[in-house]
């Protein structure tokens, strides 16, 4: 795959380009993606250093 962006709000929100997530609902709504270069599109490592778990939810 090529470099992709991802919501890290967990929401699923994938996209070529840089842009915000959309998704109604998500506590990253609003926020920008960030970037992922996985190759199985399944983001794993992204989900490694994006531990949603570990980031603060007020921003
Ligand atoms: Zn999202
Ligand atoms: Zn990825």
């Amino acid at each position: 795959m090529k470099p992709h962006f991802v919501c890290i709000g967990g929401c699923g929100l994938v996209s070529e380009t840089q842009t915000k997530c959309n998704s109604v609902g998500c506590w990253r709504a609003r926020n920008p993606l960030a970037e992922c270069d996985c190759t199985d599109g399944k983001h794993e490592e992204f989900f490694k250093i994006y531990n949603p778990s570990a980031l603060e939810k007020n921003d």
